[in-house]
C-alpha cells in the first residue's frame, strides 16, 4: 500500500500538505495535494529531490510546474488510491472551512470586547492608553478581514473540488461503459464480478450469471455489413437493460439481511457479440425466466430498411445461466455459464441452458 501512515501522523500531513498548497498558485486540487502529502510525508525520495531542487531557485509551483512533478514522480499512482486521496482531501477542506468560520467569529467576538475595553478606557479618561488600544482595534479588524478571506477561499476551493469530482465520476463511468450497447463493458463486468464475489454470499440466495451470444452473426455482417451489426448490437444492449430493469422492479424488496451496500445486477458487452448478465441473490429459476424474456424480445426485433420500412434482418441469441457454487472464483463461474451456453448451441441455437 502506498499510504501507511497513521491516522494522527496523516492528519498532521494533511496539515502540511495544505500550508505548502497554500504558499503556491497551483489549483487546489488532488493531484496538487498528492504531490505535496508524498513531500511531506517523505515517501517519495525523487519528488522531494526534485521540488527541494525548485524550491531552492526560488520558483512558486503553479499547475503547469505540479503536473510535470507528478507526471514524473506519482503518475504510476492507481485510480483507487486518488480517489482515497481525494476523499480525504474534502475532509481536510472541510475542517478548513470550519476552521475560518471559527476563526471568524472569534475575531468578531474579539473585535465586540476590544471595543468594549475602549470605550471603558476612554471613559476613564486613560489617554496614554488609547494609542495600543486603537492599534488592537485597527489589528482585530485586520483579522477580521482575513478570516473574511479565507472563508471566501476556502469556498472557491470546494466548488473546484465539487467540479472536479464530478469531471472524476464522469471519467469513471466513461471507462467502464461500452458507447456501442450502452451497458458496461468487460473491465465493468470485472469490477462488479469481483465486489460480487468479495461478498459473503447466502446458500440460500445464490448469484446467477447469464451468458448471451448471437447466434451466427458473422453471417450477419458478412450479408448485411457492419453498420448494420452495429445496429443489432445498439437493439440487444436495449433489450438487455430493460429487461434487467424489469426484473430489479419485480425484486426491488431486498431479501432479509441483504446489506445496504450490497453489489447491484450488472449488464455488460462481454466482448464482440458476447452479453453477460450479473443477478445478485437470485436462483437459476428467475435468471432463466430473465433469460428467456430477452431471447424471445430479441427474436421479436426488426431491423427495418430506414427508408422503406421493409423488414432486412431479424436475430436470435443462446443463453446460457449459472449459479454461483460455493468455492468459485470469476473463471470457474464464467466457465460453468460458457459451457450451459455451449449446450444452447449445440442443441440448435435460439435457445437457453442452465449449467
Ligand atoms: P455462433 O452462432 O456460433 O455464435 O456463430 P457466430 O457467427 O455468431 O460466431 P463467430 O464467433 O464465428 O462470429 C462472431 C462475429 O461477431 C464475428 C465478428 O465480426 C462479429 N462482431 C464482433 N463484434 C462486433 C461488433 O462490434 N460489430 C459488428 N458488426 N460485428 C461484430
Ligand atoms: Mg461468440
Ligand atoms: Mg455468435
Amino acid at each position: 500500500m502506498r499510504y501507511t501512515e497513521p491516522k494522527e501522523r496523516s492528519a498532521e500531513l494533511l496539515r502540511v500538505a495544505l500550508v505548502h498548497m497554500g504558499r503556491h498558485d497551483a489549483a487546489l486540487n488532488p493531484v496538487t495535494f498528492t504531490v505535496w502529502y508524498e513531500h511531506a510525508a517523505g515517501i517519495n525520495a525523487k519528488l522531494s529531490q526534485a521540488i527541494d531542487q525548485a524550491l531552492g531557485l526560488g520558483k512558486r509551483f503553479d499547475d503547469a510546474i505540479i503536473a510535470l512533478l507528478y507526471k514524473a514522480h506519482i503518475a504510476h499512482v492507481d485510480e483507487s488510491t486518488m480517489q482515497r486521496l481525494s476523499g480525504r482531501f474534502d475532509k481536510v477542506m472541510d475542517e478548513v472551512a470550519e476552521c475560518a468560520t471559527l476563526t471568524g467569529t472569534q475575531a468578531g467576538v474579539f473585535g465586540v470586547q476590544l471595543d468594549g475595553l475602549s470605550q471603558a478606557l476612554q471613559a476613564h479618561d486613560v489617554p496614554e492608553l488609547s494609542p495600543q488600544v486603537n492599534e488592537a482595534l485597527a489589528g482585530t479588524a485586520e483579522m477580521k478581514l482575513s478570516a473574511e478571506a479565507l472563508q471566501l477561499q476556502v469556498t472557491a476551493s470546494r466548488a473546484e473540488i465539487d467540479r472536479l469530482r464530478s469531471d472524476l465520476n464522469t471519467a469513471r463511468d466513461e471507462a467502464v461503459l461500452d458507447p456501442l450497447a450502452g451497458v458496461l463493458n468487460r473491465k465493468g463486468f470485472d469490477q462488479k464480478l469481483r465486489a460480487l464475489l468479495a461478498e459473503a454470499h447466502e446458500p440460500r440466495s445464490p448469484h446467477c450469471l447469464i451468458m448471451f451470444d448471437i447466434d451466427h452473426f458473422k453471417k450477419v455482417n458478412d450479408t448485411h455489413g457492419h453498420v448494420m451489426g452495429d445496429r443489432v448490437i445498439r437493439a440487444l444492449g436495449d433489450i438487455l437493460r430493460s429487461c434487467v430493469a424489469d426484473h430489479a422492479n419485480d425484486h426491488a424488496k431486498p431479501l432479509a439481511g441483504t446489506p445496504s451496500n450490497a453489489a447491484s445486477h450488472a449488464v455488460a458487452r462481454y466482448g464482440g457479440e458476447e452479453f453477460a448478465i450479473l443477478l445478485p441473490r437470485t436462483s437459476v429459476e428467475h435468471g432463466t425466466r430473465l433469460a428467456e424474456a430477452v431471447r424471445t424480445k430479441t427474436k421479436a426485433i426488426k431491423i427495418r430498411n430506414r427508408t422503406t420500412q421493409e423488414v432486412i434482418l431479424t436475430i436470435t441469441i443462446s443463453g446460457g445461466v449459472a449459479a454461483m457454487e460455493d468455492g468459485d472464483d470469476a473463471p470457474s463461474f464464467i466457465a460453468r455459464a460458457d459451457r450451459a451456453l455451449y449446450h444452447a448451441k449445440q442443441a440448435g441455437r435460439d435457445r437457453v441452458s442452465c449449467a
